[in-house]
Order: structure tokens, then sequence, then C-alpha cells
């Protein structure tokens, strides 16, 4: 098999604009996730809001074997017809991964139907732990039954999601919530993972625990062969004999 191609997709603003979360990821979010996932022997492209297209053209997203997604203050100023030209891609086979408050973006309610932007949160620096819930997972290879993280924001349940596929990590913090944060979808040929943690302010990104988890869920997310769907008015299969 060759290198899985994935593009790193990240609005790219708090990083520009406030220069304590400049300090944390002075290259952005994605350059980041992009060069730990390069040293995995992935193939690498990242784009961002800005760009035209906001980079995910027909070219760039038919290139695409998975797709990350990192969003948050700015999920409306993503163009409609983009959103449907991703979401196209998924039902063909493209993966996506969908990190921390991409909960709330376009492409992550289009693919779960529904307002994924309710959730509870808190920015109080909590501590967080992530227990694994499917411990036979390809997305918890090589990973502890746990992953702590000193500091991130709070998010809680109850979480306006379907109830996903299959629900890889539930997380724990100091306030007592609990949430969701591991969640699986199949969706057509595409699958999709949501990924909690990931707050712009903590360097959350740069923990390797949580470099692990995305590898892998790219490595999970990645399409296999598999013809091209029919829907729609079909002829029969077999002959009827009348
Ligand atoms: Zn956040």
């Amino acid at each position: 098999m060759g290198k899985i191609k994935v593009t790193v997709w990240n609005e790219y603003l708090h990083e520009v604009e406030v220069p304590e979360i400049g300090e944390i990821y002075p290259e952005g979010i994605h350059n980041c996730i992009g060069n730990f996932l390069k040293e995995a022997g992935m193939d690498v492209k990242t784009a961002t809001l800005r760009m035209p297209e906001h980079g995910l053209t027909e070219e760039v997203l038919n290139d695409t074997d998975v797709l990350v997604w990192w969003g948050h203050m700015a999920h409306n100023q993503v163009e409609d017809e983009i959103v449907d030209r991703v979401y196209k891609r998924v039902m063909d086979g493209m993966g996506l991964i969908v990190l921390h408050s991409g909960h709330a973006s376009k492409i992550f309610s289009k693919v779960c139907g529904t307002d994924t932007g309710l959730l509870r949160w808190r920015e109080d620096g909590d501590k967080e732990i992530l227990w694994v819930v499917d411990p036979s997972h390809p997305i918890v290879d090589g990973l502890d039954e746990k992953i702590i993280i000193p500091s991130e924001e709070t998010y809680g349940e109850h979480f306006c999601i379907p109830k996903p596929d299959d629900l890889v990590f539930i997380s724990w913090f100091e306030g007592g919530e609990v949430f969701r944060s591991g969640c699986c979808y199949y969706r057509g040929k595409g699958k999709v993972f949501y990924f909690r943690p990931g707050h712009e302010t903590f360097p959350i990104y740069h923990q390797s625990e949580i470099q692990k988890v995305i590898t892998n869920a790219v490595k999970w997310a990645a399409p296999i062969k598999f013809p091209e769907l029919t829907y729609g008015n079909t002829k029969p299969i077999v002959e009827i004999k009348k």
C-alpha cells in the first residue's frame, strides 16, 4: 500500500490573532498535526480557511484519503458549497477526522444529521482523563487504558450527536462532567471520527498520546478498495422467470 494522503484543514485564525496561542503553535495547528503525521510516514498537505475555496478544491479533495478538520470561531464562514463537496467525498470513501471545537462545524453537523454544536463547556483548565471504553478498537492500538491531559477546556454531556457507531473514549473532568470524546460513524463508504481534545490555549497536539490517537484514527479512516455504490432505479441482478 502507498502512503496515506492526508489533508489537514485548519481555520488558522487564533494562532495569528492571539500571541499566546501563536507561541504554542508557531506554524499553526495544521502544521503541528501535519508534522507528526509526516513523521508517521504519511503524505501530508495542509489547507486553511482564507485560501481560495478554503484550500479544498476538487483537485485537493480527490487526492485526499483522509481529511483532518480543526475549526472554532468561523464555522459560518465555511461556504456551503465546500461543505457539500467534502460530504460527497466522505460518502465516496474519504475518511474525516473532526477535532475538538469542530463539533460545531457545518460538515460534522451534516455528517451527523443533528445540531452537534450543542454541549456544555467551561474554560477552567481542568484535568481531563480520557478512558478507553473500546479496547479492541484500532484507534487505541499501542495506547494505555487512559490518557491524562493536565489542563483542558471542559466539555460535558449532553452532547447532541446520534448514538456513535463505535464509542472509543469517554472523558472525565475535574469538575464532575463526563463526555463522549471519541466517536466513530460510518457514512456511505466513508469513516468519520470525532476526537474531543485540542483547545487552542493548551499544547494538546504536542502531547504524544494525543498524536498517537490522531495517527491511528487516520490509518483507521483511510479508504479501502470497493466499487462505486449503486443507488436508484436498477434492473434485477438475477433474471426473474415469469
Ligand atoms: Zn475550545
